[in-house]
């Protein structure tokens, strides 16, 4: 990717972890950072508004935007589909702004495979009890649901190995410092820079 596009920035982990509630904590903290708005066909939930939290579209719809491929990545996730629109990823980047996904870990390692100068974040769970607690607290799921996603979690925590960071949510606060801390430096690193300075260089 060129130093001049914005930072890919993939945040992933088990369903409950607390993506959600970092990702928008963060986006608080950093409001430069363009948030990415998935497609699913799941239900909205109480609340949720279409275009901002999800652009909720019929299996029919989804299967099509597969078709012509609109999507960066997509993954079948407990019975539902979930993708992530390609073009204002990739319109987003090349105006220089840094775009985060909020995905599960199968889409995550789609992208990984298609933009490997991607910055890949584990956002662990401190425990798989905590992990549950949060599932079952959050109030959204049904015992079947909540089943699926804890088996879920096992088989992705192990998936951890093909990320960058691994960030654990215990204190949303200290995630999101500690998230924070990776984009700044991963926006110091010289590959991102050198080109300006050997372009002062060439003019004096
Ligand atoms: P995900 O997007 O990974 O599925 P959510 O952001 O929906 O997870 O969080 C799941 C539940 O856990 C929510 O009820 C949320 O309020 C809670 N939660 C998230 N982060 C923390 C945390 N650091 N400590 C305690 N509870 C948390
Ligand atoms: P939920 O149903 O709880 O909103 O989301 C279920 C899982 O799908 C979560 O882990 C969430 O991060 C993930 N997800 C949301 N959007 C996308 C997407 O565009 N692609 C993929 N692969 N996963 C997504």
């Amino acid at each position: 990717m060129d130093s001049d596009h914005g930072l890919l920035l993939v945040l992933s982990g088990p369903s409950g972890v607390g993506k959600g509630t970092v990702c928008k904590a963060l986006r608080e903290r950093m409001n430069e950072i363009v948030y990415s708005v998935s497609a699913t066909t799941r239900q909205p939930r109480a609340g949720e508004v279409d275009g901002v939290n999800y652009f909720f579209k019929s299996k029919e719809e989804f299967q099509q935007m597969i078709e012509q491929d609109q999507l960066l990545e997509w993954a079948e996730y407990v019975g539902n589909y979930y993708g992530t629109p390609r073009r204002f990823v990739e319109e987003t980047l090349a105006s220089g702004r840094d775009v985060i996904l909020e995905i599960e870990v199968q889409g995550a390692l789609q992208v990984k495979e298609k933009f490997p100068q991607g910055i890949f974040l584990f956002l662990a769970p401190p425990d798989l009890t905590e992990l549950q607690n949060r599932i079952v607290g959050r109030g959204t799921e049904t015992e079947e649901s909540i089943r699926n996603r804890m088996a879920m979690a096992k088989a992705e925590i192990e998936l951890m190995d093909k990320y960058d960071y691994v960030v654990v949510n215990d204190v949303i606060d200290t995630a999101c410092e500690k998230i924070r801390a990776i984009i700044t430096a991963e926006h110091l690193k010289k590959e991102r820079q050198i080109h300006k300075f050997r372009k002062w260089i060439k003019e004096v």
